[in-house]
């Protein structure tokens, strides 16, 4: 077994799912933040990243990509019921988001997902050399951290939640809030996006575990677990390249002219997911056109709406209240060759990405709950001019380090309405002065900065419990 220094653990490997057939692999960029993210870090490192390939049944060996080898994990059917469908997707998820829907708790998936935990753990102890890094990923991996600190005392454990940490009370819902708890504080160090996670992990940790200190150091079982705030980023520079590119520019010209030279553009770009707020949203612009505030003349809006996790009872019932709730204001306010709404129910690659970004006049950015939101930060590192407004829910992560953005409660739809026709009227001046400051601030937090900020952190994890 070939052994490597650093050890990234994440539900999915970063493959793409359709280019396998000839053995040859190539980075996946799925929808979802996560490998995006680590895809900088990894290819200047040499490491194994252990993951799920997608599909069901026996995992088959994968070659490596460059530097990466691969580590698949495998999974049945019933588990990806119910550790991925079931546990990860309609527990936490929900539940981590401020159960803006109702968390399902259901006692055969927790066992589904302390097995396939397990077996992820049982992976990354066997492919770590003596005294490896292991960084394990997001909510799907929960008890991975505490199953390989026994597997494997001698190596270093990092584990980095993307998806919102919850305030106490919800967590304390969880039917096995202290496994959960325990699992993940089996990290040397625990990052978050937000300080208000740590803070919220180290009053959990006081009461269900009895461990002492502070929100940055926590006193358990006589080590310390350091958590932290490092708010995840993306590749700045590569989006902007290939926002230079002459496909994405002519691309970008072609989707001007077609949707109109003189129209507004107001685009939203979301996994199709409850807690991205786009029912908020669609009310909030269907009403101010029809209060005349907006005229479908010179304002359109594009919403991508990628299908995610389509399996799920929840996520088909709000596709359908969606495209029913597109349909209508299409059948109500749109014309002849001009549609209220444009709406995109598939997944755009990257360049078709930026160059949907540089064409709107508005990014509209609306989650009930993120993490982060990528989105944002991409709708920022693809403008080539000082120009575009950048609409931000206060929810999502992002808020926090985009200050400049207008930003927005998407629960209250008359503000939401307001925050839009401010931004549709926005002064060149104000805008120019705002996307300035957003640039300026993704360029010197991207994601290799989130990276360094985190691995230094880890290697310097492991303090005396005095
Ligand atoms: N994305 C994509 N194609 C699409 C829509 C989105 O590749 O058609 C990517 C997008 O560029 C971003 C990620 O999916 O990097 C979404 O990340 P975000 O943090 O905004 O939300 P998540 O889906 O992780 O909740």
């Amino acid at each position: 077994m070939r052994q490597s220094s650093l050890v990234v653990v994440a539900n999915r490997l970063p493959l793409d799912d359709n280019a396998a057939p000839d053995g040859a692999c190539e980075w996946r960029r799925s929808p979802g933040g996560l490998a995006g993210a680590l895809h900088a870090i990894l290819e200047q490192t040499p490491a194994t990243w252990v993951g799920w390939g997608g599909g069901v049944g026996p995992a088959r060996d994968l070659p490596d990509i460059g530097t990466l080898r691969l580590r698949p994990v495998s999974l049945s059917e019933d588990e990806l019921a119910g550790y991925y469908e079931g546990f990860a997707n309609s527990t936490l998820w929900p539940l981590y988001h401020d159960a803006v829907e109702q968390p399902v708790f259901d006692r055969g998936w927790w066992e589904t997902y302390r097995t396939v935990n397990r077996r992820f753990a049982e992976a990354a102890a066997e492919v770590a050399e003596p005294g490896a890094t292991v960084w394990v990923q997001d909510y799907h991996l929960q008890l991975v951290p505490q199953m390989i600190r026994e597997l494997r005392p001698d190596v270093r454990i990092g584990f980095f939640l993307h998806v919102p940490f919850p305030p106490p009370e919800l967590f304390m819902q969880l039917p096995r809030r202290i496994e959960l708890l325990r699992g993940m504080l089996g990290a040397d160090l625990v990052g978050f996006q937000r300080p208000q996670a740590a803070h919220n992990v180290a009053q959990l940790a006081q009461k269900l575990l009895g461990a002492r200190g502070a929100d940055e150091r926590i006193l358990l079982d006589d080590r310390v677990v350091l958590t932290g705030a490092f708010p995840v980023s993306i590749d700045v520079a590569e989006m902007r390249s290939l926002s230079a590119r002459p496909y994405v520019v002519n691309q970008a010209r072609q989707l001007r002219h077609d949707l109109g030279a003189h129209k507004r553009v107001l685009l939203s770009v979301d996994r199709l997911d409850y807690t991205k707020g786009i029912e908020h949203r669609l009310t909030a612009y269907s009403e101010l056109i029809r209060d005349g505030r907006v005229k479908v003349r010179d304002t359109v809006m594009v919403q991508v709406a990628v299908p995610s996790r389509e399996r799920v009872e929840s996520y088909r019932g709000l596709r359908d209240r969606i495209e029913r709730e597109v349909g209508r204001i299409n059948g109500e306010y749109g014309r002849v060759g001009e549609p209220a709404i444009h709406y995109l129910n598939q997944p755009f690659d990257r360049a078709d990405l930026a160059a949907l970004y540089q064409t709107a006049d508005v990014m509209v950015v609306t989650p009930l709950r993120d993490g982060m939101n990528l989105v944002a930060k991409e709708f920022v590192a693809a403008r080539r001019e000082d120009n575009g407004a950048l609409v931000l829910s206060e929810f999502a992560g992002a808020a926090a380090e985009l200050e400049d953005a207008f930003l927005v409660n998407p629960h209250d739809v008359d503000g939401l309405k307001e925050t839009l026709l401010h931004a549709l009227a926005a002064d060149p001046d104000d805008l120019a002065t705002r996307m300035k400051g957003m640039r300026d601030y993704i360029t010197s937090n991207d994601i290799h900065a989130w990276a360094r900020a985190y691995l230094t952190a880890l290697h310097e994890s492991r303090v005396p419990a005095v």
